[in-house]
């Protein structure tokens, strides 16, 4: 609106599209001299599909682990647990340990067969959606652009890839190594199977945990740097950070970026972690960012 004040376009900073200000045209109404427009368009944000899907992925690997390992123990614990208890005859406990390495072994390399495929169909999936959505939100202002894969795209699909398959590998090898560790001294001690079995159930619920905040935190980081990297191609530098309000505990750093324009490139400066950010990059973070382009006039 003008202020018939100082004769200036002033904006409504309060207004749900305040971004979207000033238009061109609302300008030469005014009589206003013809800046050059700028809009800023919606924001590409992790796709939820997406985590539900790695998320079950993952979930369904540790519960078969978990099945197959609390399963096997029981079992060889059953037939052992006499000699265990009297902790006189170093054989069956020897012969377990050997049993259990074998088991963790087993396990370990189904996860790492399985960390390749997955990190990839992951990284792929997160790629295409995060391209399309960008396609969409350009196309829906009257932008066109065609996304091709360029290096840079390709860069950030290989370390997406990597990083996951590193991830994935680390989900079995901790469960396998606490497991391990925990047979280790349940022989030791001469502990009963009860003890061993609520020490397992534990182990399995900080692991599942864990596998939900890689697939939530790894689907935010990599939309991001994908998003990002798309951004640049078609020359958007700017953007607008928007924080979520969703999380439990919010950054005050982020909050305090919330409605902030910031370099596309280089990111926001985050006063928190002292260095400069993407939104979504951080742990848990869930801020998203809306793209700033030269509108038409
Ligand atoms: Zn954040």
């Amino acid at each position: 609106m003008l202020d018939p004040a100082t004769g200036l376009i002033r904006f409504d900073r309060t207004s749900p599209d305040r971004f979207l200000r000033p238009y061109a045209a609302d300008m030469r109404s005014y009589g206003a001299p013809v800046l050059r427009a700028k809009k800023t368009l919606k924001a590409t944000r992790p796709n939820l599909g997406i985590e539900a899907a790695y998320r079950r992925e993952l979930l369904a690997l540790i519960d078969e682990m978990h099945k197959s390992v609390g399963y096997w123990i029981k079992a060889k614990f059953k037939a052992n647990e006499p000699r265990i208890a009297e902790a006189q005859d170093a054989t069956p406990a020897d012969a377990l340990r050997v049993a259990v390495s074998r088991l963790a072994k087993r396990w370990q390399s189904r996860f790492d067969d399985a960390a390749g495929k997955l990190a990839d169909y992951f990284a792929r999936a997160v790629e295409e959606r995060s391209t399309a959505s960008l396609k969409k939100i350009l196309k829906d202002s009257g932008f066109s652009v065609k996304f091709q894969m360029t290096p840079v795209m390709n860069d950030i699909f290989d370390a997406t890839v990597n990083q996951n398959v590193a991830l994935i590998k680390s989900i079995g090898s901790q469960y396998l190594g606490d497991v391990e560790g925990m047979v280790q001294r349940s022989i030791q001690s001469g502990r009963d199977i009860k003890g061993l079995t609520n020490e397992l159930e534990q182990r399995y619920g900080i692991t599942r945990r864990r596998a939900e905040l890689i697939a939530r935190d790894q689907n935010n980081k990599a939309q991001s740097a994908f998003t990002r990297a798309r951004r640049i191609e078609c020359g958007i530098t700017q953007a607008v950070w928007m924080h979520s309000h969703g999380g439990e505990t919010p950054r005050p750093s982020h909050v305090a970026l919330n409605g902030k324009l910031f370099d596309v490139a280089k990111g926001a400066w985050d006063v928190t972690e002292q260095k400069w950010i993407q939104p979504g990059e951080l742990v848990n973070c869930k801020c998203v960012s809306r793209p700033v382009v030269a509108g038409f006039q």
